[in-house]
């Protein structure tokens, strides 16, 4: 079962989090799969999509937020795109579109960063979004302060977390056929921290620097874990194996019903709209030439069909799959 377990290190300036999504991701990876259009991921796309899945469950569940957390890649290789949506009871959905061949070894730069203009962009969408309310959005390049192209989603992640929240971050995240997973530590503010310069506070200094030294040990202690320790071994032994000597305190875990699970938010009404979004003309086009409209979820995989009556519909503002000979329903 998918799980995401909440920790904190007593008297200590830092959190934590460890993401398994299993049932969730191989649920993901099970319906692409049976698309017949696109078939299954290749080992380094699915690798990507896990990490941000796993990623975007972590950033969702560190935020208080009422509102969809996603993750998306832009990318200028042959991954086009890569979407993760989280929401805030950590309900998930991730797709990915490829264009070009990956390569069985393909890095992350040969896939979405070939020419260095690959974007990562985290949005905070609200639940309740005002009418013109924009939703927060942050994006970040996928290369670091050199220029340098970034090779792992986490420190994209890392970067985006300091330029945006200011906060110290290590983000450990792996995917596999059967598993994706992260673990995430993160400092804490400390009040008073941005006067450290101007003051001679000896006393406080002491004990920020104390405390910053904390966060650099457990830093350590949560890089040193392997990517197949992440994926193979169960929440309790990772938290265990890394931070025994630490003044661990753990939360309850969330899991099943109020944990991490796949859920798509696709119905036929929003794909009604989008197909109302194409116009008449280029509807009239399609339905001319194949007999009917149809679409696919990309998350999803469900197909959902528009004949030429309900295409119709569409325009004229009826309710869609009313048959012919209803009242009002008819089209002429
Ligand atoms: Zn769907």
């Amino acid at each position: 079962m998918s799980e995401l377990h909440k920790f904190i290190f007593e008297g200590l300036p830092v959190r934590g989090m460890l993401v398994r999504l299993t049932d969730a991701w191989q649920d993901i990876l099970a319906r692409r799969a049976a698309n017949s259009e696109t078939g299954a991921y290749p080992a380094p796309v699915r690798q990507l999509l896990g990490e941000m899945a796993a990623a975007g469950v972590l950033m969702q569940g560190n935020i208080k937020f009422n509102g969809a957390l996603v993750l998306q890649i832009f990318g200028d290789g042959p991954v086009k795109l890569g979407v993760v949506e989280v929401q805030p009871d950590l309900s998930l959905r991730a797709t990915c579109t490829q264009v070009g061949e990956v390569a069985d070894d393909a890095t992350l730069s040969q896939m979405v960063n070939v020419h260095n203009e690959g974007r990562c962009a985290i949005t905070l969408d609200p639940q309740d979004r005002l009418p013109g309310q924009q939703p927060y959005q942050g994006v970040v390049p996928l290369f670091g302060d050199r220029g340098e192209k970034l090779e792992n989603i986490s420190e994209v992640l890392e970067h985006y977390m300091l330029q945006s929240e200011q906060l110290d971050t290590v983000l450990v995240l792996a995917a596999d056929d059967k598993v994706a997973a992260g673990l995430l530590i993160q400092r804490l503010p400390i009040e008073g921290e941005g006067n450290l310069a101007g003051k001679a506070d000896s006393l406080m200094r002491e004990s920020v620097l104390g405390q910053s030294e904390d966060f650099s040990r457990i830093s350590i202690l949560t890089k040193s874990l392997k990517r197949e320790e992440l994926l193979g071994l169960d929440a309790e032994t990772i938290l265990h194996r890394l931070y025994w000597e630490e003044p661990l305190a753990r939360f309850e875990p969330l899991m099943g019903e109020i944990g991490p699970r796949f859920a798509c938010r696709c119905n036929r009404e929003r794909v009604g709209q989008m197909i109302r979004s194409l116009g008449t003309e280029e509807v009239e086009g399609i339905i001319a030439e194949q007999g009917q409209v149809e679409v696919g979820c990309d998350f999803c995989g469900a197909q959902y069909r528009f004949d030429p009556v309900d295409a119709a519909g569409l325009f004229t503002g009826l309710p869609t799959g009313l048959p012919a000979d209803v009242p009002g329903g008819s089209v002429h």
